[in-house]
């Protein structure tokens, strides 16, 4: 049965760094989907004796292994002969893959140079895999190693012809060979509000180790987990919605999202479907939550208008804040938000809005105010709604946790959720 692979990736541009192992990723991807473990991806340039290396170690390690690149006419493309020579074969010339290259060039009115000709050589025994857009068609070749049968792939190193190839032949025949094997299937969940160490405890008091892997991320400020389920296929489906659900149950309005995705679409889908209009009025995110709203594509439709009031003047001119209000409590007060989140709405008329105004440091703090001092707001027909947050870490991790906060307030609204539970789950 075919369980364990691994890629190989060859050629001198990506030891030197001048290109990206996108093909290794997408690879790793298409394996993991359909139940396949990676165990390696090794990476050498086109050098004889370390491309050697990289196939034998990849034997060794695996059942299937899935090279790119080094297929081209030029003598550094060195990956046909290092695999002949590895499985003992002899190179056998192809007439069928000959006539198609020489119609390739036929077809563009070109002269085809004869070292193209070495594309059509293949180690004997090795089954053709067709390249529907480039000269270079990949391979398949069964080789043994010690009572293992491993299947070798070769294929092209540019993306766009391998992926054709993979997603045409390569994928449906390793779906075949694996009818009936145990697969790995995988859910993430997207939290915000929880710390870690508090997320670990909740999670693993519904879930024990030997039902799922759990696997945590932490990208601030946002931390995401993994459940890894291995079985029979419909077994394990049966297990991950359950245990998704006993998740869910656990953390319920912490969870924000479900699969790989990011707050600010999130908020863009909930009002979308509630068909709800925003504005926004920032002073001490600066921008931020207008920035991260608008790096969804179709925002226009909920966005109305983002006011970024650094100062008192364009608080009072753009918003209608009280100047009483900011003479009486400062800009960085309850009564402030309140005032920025009611006159964005209201100029930009959207249903709902919300404001930040808060000292991100590393100045300007005082003992009633200290760094890190941030008032957030909501205004809506049915709610005014404000709550001071002392957050720590340095100006960027300020503003950032803010522009969260208030993202989430949008979500927690839009979902009938309270919003003072932002930010506080406790064990
Ligand atoms: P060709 O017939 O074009 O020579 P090849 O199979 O020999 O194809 P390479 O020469 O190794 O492939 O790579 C061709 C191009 O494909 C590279 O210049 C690079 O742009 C891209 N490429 C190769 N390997 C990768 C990779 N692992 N990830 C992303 N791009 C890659």
């Amino acid at each position: 049965m075919i369980e364990r692979a691994v890629i190989l990736s060859t050629g001198d541009e990506l030891t030197t760094g001048r290109i990206v192992d996108t093909n290794a990723s997408y690879i790793a991807d298409q394996l993991n989907q359909i139940g396949l473990e990676v165990v390696a991806v090794l990476t050498v340039g086109d050098v004889p004796q370390r491309l050697e290396w990289a196939w034998r170690n990849a034997i060794a390690l695996a059942d299937v292994v899935i090279s790119t690149g080094g297929l081209g006419p030029t003598t550094d493309d060195l990956t046909t002969e290092t695999v002949a020579s590895i499985a003992g074969r002899p190179l056998i010339f192809s007439e069928e893959v000959a006539n198609h290259i020489r119609a390739f060039f036929e077809r563009r009115g070109r002269q085809m140079p004869e070292n193209n000709l070495k594309q059509a050589r293949f180690p004997q025994g090795a089954e053709i895999i067709p390249n529907p857009i480039g000269t270079a068609p990949g391979f398949r070749l069964e080789v043994s190693h010690e009572q293992r049968t491993v299947h070798l792939i070769v294929l092209p190193g540019v993306p766009r012809e391998m992926k054709p190839m993979m997603e045409q032949c390569v994928l449906p025949w390793l779906k075949a060979q694996r009818q009936g094997a145990t697969v790995t299937i995988t859910r993430t969940f997207q939290t915000f509000g929880i710390t870690e160490s508090a997320l670990d405890e909740a999670v693993m008091q519904v879930i024990s180790p030997d039902e799922a892997r759990v696997s945590f991320r932490a990208s601030f400020p946002e931390i995401s987990f993994r459940l890894t389920v291995r079985g029979e296929p419909q077994t394990a489906a049966r297990k991950l919605e359950e245990l998704s659900e006993r998740i869910r149950q656990r953390l319920g309005e912490y969870i924000y999202a479900e699969g790989e995705t990011s707050m600010e679409a999130v908020v863009g889908e909930l009002l979308t479907r509630r068909g709800l209009t925003l504005a926004v009025a920032e002073s001490c995110t600066g921008g931020l939550i207008g920035h991260r709203l608008t790096n969804i594509p179709g925002s226009s439709r909920y966005l109305k208008a983002d006011f970024v009031t650094y100062s008192n003047s364009a608080k009072i001119q753009t918003l209608g804040v009280n100047p009483t209000t900011l003479e009486r409590y400062g800009a960085v007060s309850e009564q402030c938000v309140k005032e920025m989140a009611a006159g964005a709405r209201h100029n930009a008329h959207a249903d709902v809005a919300v404001a930040t105004s808060g000292i991100a440091g590393p100045d300007g703090g005082t003992p009633e105010k200290p760094v890190g001092t941030v008032w957030i707001a909501l205004d809506a027909n049915d709610m005014s709604f404000a709550r001071r947050y002392q957050l720590s870490g340095d100006r960027g991790w300020i503003k950032l946790l803010a522009s969260q906060i208030a993202l989430d307030w949008i979500r927690r609204y839009a979902l009938g959720l309270p919003l003072d539970r932002s930010l506080a789950f406790r064990r």
